[in-house]
């Protein structure tokens, strides 16, 4: 085993091809209606205003009327579904440039991240659009993957001893997730200036005026307001159930699309000694799932059809449930590997397995004599 992180080769794909271009022109063809389009994009927005409202009537309620656990309760449960939206079908598809036409409303929309999510749009497009995106499932470059020390998610990081019980304890490094970029990912992200190996600048002008005023407008509505009104155990208490609740959705969300036992990883030498082409490795590093649950698809901002969206990140993702169909013929076609597990069970037990596989392999095996 080797420690793959510590590679130094730039890995490299070819790009184009006859699969991709194929994919392309008929999904064109299939965006060409005006009524198409159209369609698309007033879903999205309709979902913005499910999301944005939900938000807004749990927090108003939370911070103006105090009668009793249960309607805190309520509150709180509406935030995690206003965040989870906001985070998987507004910031997400604004971030990657399939919310607007121009980049510049994108980025205000993306914005959101910042002040309703307490997390940088502008950190988030270098770790999740390049990092993610460009290098998905190649150990030390896309950052999704990587929880050493404390877990292994890819045959080539190094053994540990208590990797072996990674299938029961990473739930817990999970809902920790969205705290840990809140208070200190970003920031460490930005020292580092890099995510994964990929480069991360130094914010400048909006850049910076738009990070230092999401993390103020965050820190206001999500603890400063509350503290006036509750007492700070119960704020606390509140908080951290919060960011635990949407961690685990985002985290288990992102992770069934990538880290089970059905898709492909790879290392930077691994690709330099055989160059993959970019399409045919996206959709073999990357499964599906639930394509027909209809609520899924929504609340998850179709990131259930993450094969789709790792091929085509800025058409709206209203559109991935049509796009599907034609992946999955081109895939057909030319040979290509295309997974989508039938169920949620069966998507969770595939990471479960996996995870349980990375954490035992390469670990010396006890052997029972008689
Ligand atoms: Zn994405």
């Amino acid at each position: 085993m080797t420690e793959a992180s510590g590679s130094c080769v730039k890995p490299q794909f070819d790009s184009g091809g006859d699969f991709i271009n194929e994919l392309r022109r008929e999904v064109e063809l299939y965006l060409q209606p005006r009524r198409t389009r159209l369609r698309g994009r007033l879903q999205l927005y309709a979902k913005t205003v499910v999301a944005f409202g939900l938000l807004l009537a749990a927090w108003s309620t939370l911070v103006s009327d105090r009668r009793g656990v249960w309607l805190g309760l309520l509150c709180l449960a509406g935030l995690v579904l206003g965040t989870v939206l906001t985070a998987f079908c507004v910031q997400h598809d604004a971030n990657h440039g399939a919310y607007f036409r121009t980049r510049r409303f994108n980025h205000l929309m993306g914005w959101t991240a910042d002040a309703l999510l307490g997390i940088s749009s502008y950190t988030w497009r270098v770790k999740h659009n390049v990092a993610h995106h460009t290098y998905t499932n190649v150990d030390g470059y896309d950052d999704d993957i990587s929880q050493v020390p404390f877990a292994r998610l890819v045959p080539l990081q190094t053994p540990r001893p208590w990797y072996r019980l990674q299938h029961y304890y990473i739930w817990s490094l999970y809902s920790l997730m969205v705290l840990r970029w809140q208070t200190g990912g970003d920031a460490i992200a930005l020292i580092q200036g890099r995510v994964g190996r990929s480069a991360l600048r130094v914010p400048r002008r909006w850049d910076l005026v738009g990070l230092l005023a999401g993390k103020a407008i965050f820190v206001s509505w999500a603890i400063v307001v509350p503290l006036v009104v509750y007492p700070w155990w119960v704020v606390l208490a509140g908080y951290v159930g919060f960011t635990m609740a949407t961690s685990v959705i985002t985290a288990t969300t992102f992770q069934l699309a990538h880290c089970v036992e059905e898709a492909d990883f790879a290392s930077a030498e691994q690709l330099a000694a055989v160059r993959r082409n970019w399409a045919v490795h996206e959709v073999e590093t990357t499964v599906d799932f639930c394509p027909r649950n209809v609520v899924l698809t929504w609340v998850l901002g179709g990131l259930n059809y993450q094969i789709e969206h790792h091929l085509f990140p800025r058409v709206p993702h209203t559109h991935y449930a049509h796009i599907a169909e034609i992946v999955q013929r081109g895939c057909a076609k030319h040979g290509v590997r295309y997974t989508a597990q039938p169920s949620l069970r069966v998507a969770i037990r595939s990471h479960y397995r996996h995870l349980r596989a990375m954490g035992r392999l390469g670990l010396p095996v006890e052997i029972e004599m008689g």
